[in-house]
């Protein structure tokens, strides 16, 4: 399968943003990125808001929310998983992916899935942008 989009190598810097994975496209039919910020928080943005500047860094970072508490917010307790994977987790859940074909992918069961789905789980992690729950 052959693709017209030209996609931004991993370690491309955006303003803040340093492009760490490449997700699924959203909804819209849309490119998205995994994103990691300056300060450590990852997110999934659309590749055109980081080539046109409209995201150049994480939202806490845009309203100057203090560093220590961000990275206490980060740290959940008994984590099978990485706060990167949940960030493509949640990506994927927004794409449209089965919980069975997530859960899988990252040997967690579809409970898990449907917990971060839910909001049980990793509430702090961001939703694409794009993703209208
Ligand atoms: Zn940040």
């Amino acid at each position: 399968m052959s693709t017209t989009f030209t996609l931004e190598p991993v370690g491309t810097r955006f303003g803040g943003w340093t492009v760490r994975d490449h997700t699924v496209s959203n909804q819209h039919g849309m490119r998205q990125a995994v994103v990691e910020c300056d300060c450590g928080r990852f997110a999934v943005v659309i590749m055109a808001n980081l080539r046109e500047g409209k995201s150049t860094k994480c939202h806490p970072c845009s309203i100057k929310t203090s560093r220590t508490r961000l990275q206490a917010e980060d740290r959940a307790p008994n984590a099978t998983l990485r706060f990167d994977q949940v960030v493509s987790i949640k990506a994927r859940i927004a794409a449209g992916e089965t919980l069975v074909s997530i859960a899988g992918d990252y040997r967690i069961s579809d409970r898990t899935v449907s917990n971060i789905k839910c909001g049980r789980n990793w509430r702090h992690v961001p939703w694409p942008e794009s993703y209208a729950r």
